[in-house]
């Protein structure tokens, strides 16, 4: 009986998190060190990270098993939050783009002009000038296909953006919001990095290693590997956090939201570097994926092979991207009325509060969603 009890005992919560990836395990982490409270946070995944987990692979090399990613921030609050758990690498990224067989900087810059058409432009100036005479201004800017033709013109949209945009999102960029293809910006001098962030670095252990850390507190039980329909009814708790799909959390009541998908072939080879850069995209349309990415580039790893990953898009899998367009847009809107109307539950994270955000972001996102509850807590709403 008293085993029994302690069991019961054991399976009180002040917090649910549902979700394990930056989102998740900032509150969880914020919860416990800060208002002392007893989470559990579960992931229907077997490991902490979210889509930023990294592990070694069987030849040992570390390889992010859902895709490059790549930390950079304008936020200083958010380097000094993940600084707690993690000292950094500096790296700063570079992306080359297979276009009429060469290999040329993406963003668009003065290299990039000078090497696809032979031209010899030495300073912004001609380089803005040449963009200039390009450009196909566009009154309105409201899709993805605006952005880029009003910038550079029709004959570089073409052969950096048209192909890669169907392939990566199966729309076209005419279909999708202009904050997809506003991420790239162009440029008129030669500087190659893919962001200009004012912080550019990696986890000096990798990602794992930092939510290890992040998450390695006495006031958090973790349980991996769980669905939150599978304990949602077997735990006590007070409060909820959801980090998931906001659609499924609401049995798709209003129909499904669109998420993108990706598929990930990883190969390791039997040779010390395969390409110059950690990453080259493949905008051509009859190439089927769209990137090659190659990790010791990013965690300056020394090891005689190499880890790259194959990125194919797909509508069919774990959701990755929401995908930025009026009309989902609209139906997220009912997912979120509801979501505010919901008593006990909190919503933050990628896909529950279906935003296309990088990590900084979403970081962002979950401290400023933790400061509200503190001040709820305060008002005595929370525990
Ligand atoms: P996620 O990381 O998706 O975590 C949500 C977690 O919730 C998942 O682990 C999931 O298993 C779990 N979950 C969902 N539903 C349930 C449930 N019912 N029960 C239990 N668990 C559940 N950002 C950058 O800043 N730089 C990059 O270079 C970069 N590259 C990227 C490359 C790719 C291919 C992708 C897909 C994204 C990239 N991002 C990058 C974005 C980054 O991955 C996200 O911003 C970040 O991971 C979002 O964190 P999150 O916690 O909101 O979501
Ligand atoms: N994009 C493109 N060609 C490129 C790089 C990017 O068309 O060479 C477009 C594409 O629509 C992509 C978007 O710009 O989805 C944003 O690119 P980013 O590299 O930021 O995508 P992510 O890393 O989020 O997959």
């Amino acid at each position: 009986m008293s085993a029994e009890t302690d069991a019961q005992q054991q399976e009180r919560y002040d917090y649910l998190v549902v979700g394990a990836g930056f989102a998740g395990s900032v509150i969880a982490e914020r919860l416990a060190s800060q208002h002392n409270a007893k989470v559990l946070l579960i992931d229907r995944r077997p490991h902490v990270a979210g889509n930023a987990y990294d592990e070694p692979d069987e030849a040992g090399i570390l390889y992010h098993k859902y895709g490059p990613h790549i930390f950079h921030t304008n936020a200083q609050s958010v380097v000094d939050y993940l600084s707690q758990f993690t000292e950094w690498r500096p790296y700063e990224h570079r992306v080359l783009a297979q276009v009429r067989g060469q290999l040329v900087p993406i963003p668009i810059n003065r290299t990039t002009l000078n090497k696809l058409f032979g031209l010899d432009l030495k300073t912004d100036e001609e380089a803005a000038d040449y963009l200039a005479s390009r450009a196909e201004p566009v009154a309105e800017i409201k899709t993805s296909e605006d952005v880029v033709i009003n910038a550079v013109g029709r004959e570089l949209y073409e052969l950096f953006f048209r192909g890669y945009t169907r392939k990566q999102w199966g729309l076209d960029p005419s279909e999708l919001d202009k904050q997809v293809t506003s991420r790239i910006p162009t440029r008129t001098n030669t500087d190659d990095r893919y962001f200009g962030d004012t912080f550019q670095a990696m986890p000096k252990d990798g990602f794992t290693a930092m939510f290890e850390k992040m998450t390695n507190h006495p006031n958090i039980t973790k349980r991996l590997g769980v669905d939150y329909r599978d304990v949602k009814d077997e735990v006590e708790y007070g409060h909820l956090v959801f980090t998931g799909p906001i659609d499924e959390y609401f049995d798709f009541r209003f129909g499904k939201l669109p998420y993108r998908s990706l598929k990930f072939d990883h190969q390791t080879l039997d040779q010390e570097q395969f390409q110059d850069v950690a990453v080259v995209n493949y905008p051509a349309e009859d190439v089927p994926y769209t990137r090659i990415s190659e990790y010791k580039h990013l965690t300056g790893q020394q090891h005689p092979k190499t880890t790259i990953t194959y990125e194919y898009p797909s509508a069919e899998g774990d959701p990755y991207y929401p995908i930025p367009r009026p009309e989902n847009q609209e139906l997220f809107k009912k997912y979120e009325a509801l979501a505010d109307a919901t008593e006990g539950v909190t919503f933050v994270g990628r896909l529950a509060t279906y935003r296309y955000y990088n990590m900084d972001q979403i970081v962002g996102q979950a401290l400023a969603t933790f400061r509200r509850m503190d001040e709820r807590k305060s008002q005595g709403e929370l525990q």
